[in-house]
């Protein structure tokens, strides 16, 4: 039950919209490379499409034709341990009587088990956390031929309070799109509005989804907010209690996973992981002739760190654009093929040099510790892995789903023995306080990857390490 994924939705009087879903998606593909689907609503019916794979694989011209509407949400799905089937592939679609609604959910809720013991569920009859979510809606979702209009909002206002963990909502009646930012605003939720439109709007997981169909960036939604969008336009509420609500956005969309061209919290992402290089040049200097990135994530810090320290930058991997993620590799030996599979070295421009190798973090370690290998083998006479984040020592369990403690190498390998481990000459990692500082903004997130200090109660689950 574990998702981190993207969602987007658009309310176009006047235009059809599942082009624009198709576009807004396919820019958030990074967001999960899944599943993909959308649901579209002509104001009095919703279709429903959605299918495993990329976004390309999952519409053509002759579906996006047939899904008719000038409102819809869409959603791209990433699951590393949640199982992968179409039943999972989201949105998710109830109805109720005659009416219906659809949802998509990027986030992890951390009171499913609590949710299914006050419904009387069995527990695993829901398949994730989303259908659960879905289906608490449904129970209270007013779906007669003479409900209100704003039946589905006042469904949520009554099952939102209930939720706990992370949860950035797009959600479609017949004439709404509704999203939700849940009170920690651990994902991210952005408002944009449609240019050349009258009153069309967009929401959408990351900001360049916003550029992409063309629309301008208004504002992010607030933790705790519920915004919903019709013909009267834009209209925000806050269902939460006020003592919930605390923005706790994950430090990790910044350090990782969100696009480079992103803007969170005001600040580009891309220029905040420069200056996170720049900052680990500045606490962890050493002697080398060569900085590079470890391609694609690693590179801005890399460029970052060239700055700062003076040495040159360069390229010394090249990555396999077409291969999929290595990080779900079901063993240890699979994930180092699949690293070998993905990064070829450039012996060339590295060979008889002294590197600095730039990544954004160690997971597990089999990327790190396999890129350490290709290197000497092909030539460079000194590895030195510079990482733009501190040490992952802790699992999400807020929507980036990341493996048991007892799999990441943080927590099993004390910092000063990892270049040991990984076979590198040194390995130095950035400071709590030098990331916030890099970012520019020193509140408002979730770190419990780095910390361990969870902002919301949760269960650690210690598994026994899979480490062969
Ligand atoms: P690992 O090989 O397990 O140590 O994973 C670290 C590598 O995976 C780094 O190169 C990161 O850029 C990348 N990475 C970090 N977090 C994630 C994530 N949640 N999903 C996929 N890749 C990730």
């Amino acid at each position: 039950m574990r998702d981190a994924c993207g969602v987007f939705g658009v309310y176009a009087p006047g235009i059809e919209v599942s082009q624009l879903i198709f576009d807004g998606l396919f820019a958030l593909q990074h967001r999960g490379q899944e599943s993909a689907g959308m649901a579209v609503s002509d104001d009095e019916e919703i279709f429903v499409s959605k299918d495993m794979g990329l976004v390309t694989s999952a519409f053509d011209a002759r579906k996006l034709a047939a899904l008719q509407g000038s409102l819809g949400i869409g959603h791209v799905r990433y699951s590393t341990q949640g199982e992968s089937t179409w039943q999972n592939a989201q949105p998710v679609y109830r109805a109720n009587g005659r009416a219906g609604f659809a949802l998509g959910h990027n986030g992890n809720l951390t009171n499913v088990a609590a949710l299914e013991v006050e419904e009387g569920m069995l527990a695993g009859v829901m398949t994730s956390d989303s259908d659960l979510i879905a289906e608490l809606v449904a129970k209270e979702f007013d779906g007669d031929e003479d409900a209100p209009s704003d039946a589905l909002e006042t469904a949520l206002v009554k099952v939102l309070p209930r939720l706990e963990g992370a949860f950035s909502l797009a959600l479609l009646d017949a004439q709404h799109v509704i999203g939700v930012r849940d009170p920690n605003g651990y994902r991210p939720l952005c408002l944009g509005r449609l240019e050349g439109t009258d009153g069309g709007f967009v929401i959408a997981s990351e900001s360049p989804a916003l550029d992409i169909v063309g629309a301008s960036f208004v504002r992010e939604i607030q933790p705790g907010e519920m915004v919903v969008i019709d013909g009267d336009g834009v209209r925000s509420s806050f269902p939460f209690p006020e003592v919930r609500v605390e923005s706790h956005l994950c430090i990790f969309e910044f350090v990782y996973f969100a696009r480079p061209d992103s803007r969170l919290f005001g600040k580009e992402v891309h220029a905040a992981r420069r200056r996170m290089g720049a900052q680990l040049a500045a606490e962890s200097p050493v002697e080398a002739d060569l900085v590079m990135g470890v391609p694609d994530s690693g590179v801005p810090a890399a460029e970052g760190f060239a700055e700062r320290s003076g040495i040159p930058f360069g390229h010394g991997l090249v990555k396999n654009r077409y291969i999929g993620r290595t990080f779900i590799a079901p063993t240890v030996q699979a994930r180092l093929d699949a690293v070998r599979r993905k990064f070829n070295p450039l012996p060339e421009s590295i060979a008889g040099k002294r590197l600095v190798v730039v990544d954004d973090s160690i997971v597990r370690g089999p990327t790190a510790s396999q890129l350490v290998r290709m290197l000497r083998e092909a030539g460079a006479a000194e590895v030195h892995l510079r990482i733009s984040s501190p040490p992952f020592a802790w699992p999400c369990f807020y929507g980036i789903d990341t493996p048991d403690r007892g799999e990441l190498l943080a927590a099993q390998v004390p910092v000063e023995e990892i270049a040991a481990y990984l076979g590198a000459d040194s390995v130095a990692y950035l400071s709590l306080d030098g990331l916030h500082r890099a970012i520019g903004v020193e509140r408002g997130f979730c770190s419990a990857c780095l910390t361990g200090e969870y902002p919301t109660p949760v269960t650690l689950r210690e598994k026994v390490p899979s480490r062969t």
